[in-house]
């Protein structure tokens, strides 16, 4: 994918997306993020360039996965080295060739993290994971090193051969004609099967904020912009079926008609773009789980005008919309027996708020809810703001003791525990009602329990469960739960 007509095929796409497509900023000149390499000519030495503030300029961003460490990456010891010079050799295959394509499409500048955020300090690298969405929505195209496992593997590699035959026939002329029939590969499912930065999460966020990229793949050289989905760039067997548009066109500064969605609407975006998130790979879950999303909360936040909570990977004003997730059992199973059952489904997080999707490792879903029945107790002070960036929730919920419900009884209750093993239920547990399904047929809510000696008493959720309440949207519970077992509580949750 290394040639002059792939690069002009290329230019020409930013060109049309630039100039010609209604759905797509035109042309802009962006503020430069922090630290960018100036990628220079053919014969001269990449360097890194430290931008004065607000210092304008085209730049591209790189998406691509790091498969280990980067031993060139800058370090607080290397800094003014790099500044200086920095020899092409000594960069990850994949690094050098992102350069190549910087070149050939005349953007002087990239931004790539290995070399842009300085590893070894903790401070430069807060600072900039706080703005990474921005580093990618502004950027004037991505690359996305779709097909390249690790930064040492490069991604420019001439494409495989396709298997083909060829197939003779008669034309209307009643002369030989020959033809080719060639194998044909499919890819659903955001290219899961395909490319390695389809599995990782921290590609989740690179691949959908920036408004337009040019992704290497398997398969070949595609484009991706708001208007054009998985074009193929150079003709190759490309068919990608995907979704792309997760956001808003607000994300890009782009006008929009649309109002601003309500709570309920917010939360559902977020919770779909969790799920698709959630089942990626990351190498440190701990850190990352929160980390690696938070440059969408980060722009979203900005968009909607709600307060992104980045501690627990929430939004602050539609948190009740959010807190019903369940962790997807059975998706989080079938990879550990594909594992060999080694790995363990899904495992706590420490450190983080048990009713955070972020403090379960493994795949999240949930239900879209309707009307709500519980509420987030929140006085809009700085004080509640920060008791829930510390992980403490104030939930007002219609609570059931555990002993009250039948579970094993009824064939329309289904309780999950966060922990797909290691949990069963007992009357430790309480139920705490959260509201109703979009369809106002099941009532769904949190099985919470008390945390060994806590005063005053704190609460943990440990799983989640919804009940067939028949469609009585007034009293949901009262198919299900005895009335005078129900009771108002107010619940702090850790
Ligand atoms: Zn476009």
């Amino acid at each position: 994918m290394k040639s002059d007509f792939v690069f002009q095929k290329a230019r020409e796409w930013i060109s049309e997306c630039e100039h010609n497509h209604d759905q797509c900023p035109g042309p802009t000149i962006p503020l430069l993020p922090t630290r960018v390499i100036d990628v220079g000519r053919e014969n001269q030495q990449p360097r890194l360039h430290v931008s004065t503030p607000g210092e304008r300029a085209r730049y591209v961003a790189l998406s691509y996965c790091w498969g280990g460490d980067q031993p060139y990456a800058t370090k607080k010891g290397t800094i003014h080295q790099k500044i200086g010079g920095i020899p092409m050799q000594e960069l990850g295959q994949s690094i050098q060739d992102a350069i190549t394509v910087a070149r050939n499409i005349s953007i002087r500048y990239i931004w790539i993290d290995a070399l842009c955020i300085i590893q070894d300090d903790d401070d430069d690298k807060n600072r900039e994971l706080a703005v990474m969405g921005d580093i990618y929505r502004r950027a004037t195209v991505a690359i996305t090193a779709a097909n390249a496992a690790r930064a040492a593997d490069g991604f420019l590699h001439p494409l495989p051969e396709l298997s083909s035959v060829s197939c003779p026939f008669l034309t209307s002329e009643n002369t030989q004609g020959s033809g080719a029939l060639v194998e044909h590969k499919w890819t659903l499912h955001n290219r899961a099967a395909g490319d390695p930065t389809d599995r990782r999460g921290w590609c989740f966020q690179e691949a959908l904020l920036p408004c337009r990229r040019l992704v290497f793949g398997t398969q070949g050289l595609s484009w991706d912009c708001l208007q054009e989905d998985s074009k193929p760039v150079v003709e190759g067997n490309i068919h990608v079926l995907r979704s792309f548009k997760m956001l808003p066109p607000s994300t890009w500064g782009l006008p929009t008609q649309d109002p601003i969605p309500p709570a309920r609407e917010q939360a559902r975006m977020w919770k779909n773009l969790v799920k698709q998130f959630a089942k990626r790979e990351l190498t440190k879950p701990d850190e990352d789980r929160t980390r690696a999303i938070s440059g969408i909360g980060n722009v979203l936040a900005d968009v909607h005008g709600d307060e992104y909570l980045s501690e627990v990977a929430m939004f602050r004003k539609s948190l009740l919309f959010q807190i019903d997730w369940r962790v997807d059992g059975f998706t989080a199973r079938s990879r550990s027996r594909r594992a060999g059952g080694k790995t363990p489904t899904v495992v706590r997080i420490e450190g983080l708020p048990t009713w955070s999707w972020a403090s379960v490792t493994g795949p999240i879903s949930s239900l879209a809810m309707g009307k709500m029945s519980a509420e987030v107790i929140d006085d809009g002070s700085e004080i509640t703001a920060n008791e829930l960036r510390s992980g403490l929730l104030r939930l007002r919920a219609k609570v059931i003791h555990g002993s009250r419900v039948e579970v094993g009884a009824r064939r329309d209750w289904r309780v999950e525990f966060d922990l797909v093993e290691g949990d069963a239920f007992d009357d430790r547990h309480w139920f705490a009602f959260l509201g109703l399904d979009s369809l106002g047929q099941y009532s769904v809510g949190l099985v919470v329990s008390l945390i060994d000696g806590t005063n005053p008493q704190e609460w943990q959720r440990v799983g989640w469960f919804c009940a067939n309440c028949g469609h009585d949207a007034v009293r949901p519970w009262s198919n299900i739960w005895d009335e005078k077992d129900v009771a108002v509580r107010d619940l702090v949750l850790r």
